[in-house]
């Protein structure tokens, strides 16, 4: 275990799988107590042992991002465990792609409330702790919130909503010592293409990515990493990261 982050409390969101995982992993690696949220609680229990059994501080939170009381009370619990919260990675996601005409709009709405608006009420209520800790938030982004592509059209719109909200939120705090990191990974082997509902859209993705190698999600929390162990008078203001296979 290193001690870059030894006394640092961190929270991340969608801890049960993929990104987030592997980014709880790295944090609870530097040495910072870690906050683990997901719905899949039986997933956060195992990371949970395995990584108190190596030394780790660690807490689970049994937490739907779209639910904003019980993100408040995420947060309190956090801040009671741990005395306070100095990292929030805002992961949890859901990435439903498919053409707007003739889209189920209950994608939209899922993946709006849960990629904006969950990530918005995290951000809102752990504001108040990182002002004090002059702490760091990272969001984790997506190309897809620099580039738009057509059967992206609504997850697009989420990743662009979240670029624009971190930098007027930088502009808001960046002068009081809080940071503001947003990662834009392009494709990562992970679970979160096997939520998409609209088939064609699934079938298509799964034979682009089936001919490249993508980036793993060990890469992307390498990248926040380097933004939350940066000197506090470095904000990494943006990471984008794509798989060198893919134009
Ligand atoms: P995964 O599907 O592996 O992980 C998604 C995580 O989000 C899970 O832990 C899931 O946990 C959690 N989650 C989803 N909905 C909710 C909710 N309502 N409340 C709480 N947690 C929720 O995918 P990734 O690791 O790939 O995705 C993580 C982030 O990375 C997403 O924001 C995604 O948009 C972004 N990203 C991913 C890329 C990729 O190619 N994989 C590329 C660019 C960005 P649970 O179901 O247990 O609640």
């Amino acid at each position: 275990m290193s001690s870059a982050l030894q006394g640092k409390v961190a929270l991340v969101t969608g801890a049960s799988s993929g990104i987030g995982e592997a980014t709880a992993r790295m944090l609870a690696a530097e040495g910072a107590a870690v906050a683990i949220a997901a719905r899949r609680v039986g997933r956060l229990h195992a990371l949970r042992d395995e990584l108190a059994a190596a030394g780790a501080e660690v807490h689970v939170l049994d937490l739907d991002v779209t639910d904003e009381q019980a993100v408040h009370a995420a947060v309190a619990a956090t801040v009671g465990t741990f005395g306070g919260l100095d990292i929030l990675v805002n992961n949890a996601g859901v990435m439903l792609l498919g053409p707007v005409e003739g889209a189920d709009t209950s994608d939209w709405t899922r993946m709006i409330d849960t990629n904006v608006l969950g990530l918005m009420y995290l951000t809102h209520a752990a504001l108040p702790h990182l002002l004090r800790s002059r702490g760091t938030v990272v969001q984790i982004s997506s190309v897809a919130g620099r580039v738009a592509m057509r059967g992206a059209a609504a997850y697009n719109a989420g990743k662009f909503a979240v670029n624009a909200f971190s930098e007027a939120l930088r502009q808001e705090v960046t002068e009081r010592g809080v940071r503001v990191v947003v990662i834009e990974p392009g494709t990562v082997g992970t679970e979160l293409r096997e939520h998409i509902t609209h088939a064609p859209s699934k079938a298509a993705i799964e034979e682009r990515v089936a001919k490249i190698r993508q980036l793993q999600s060990t890469d992307i929390a390498e990248a926040v990493r380097y933004a939350v162990t940066a000197p506090p008078h470095v904000t990494v203001g943006e990471i984008l990261i794509r798989p060198t296979d893919q134009a």
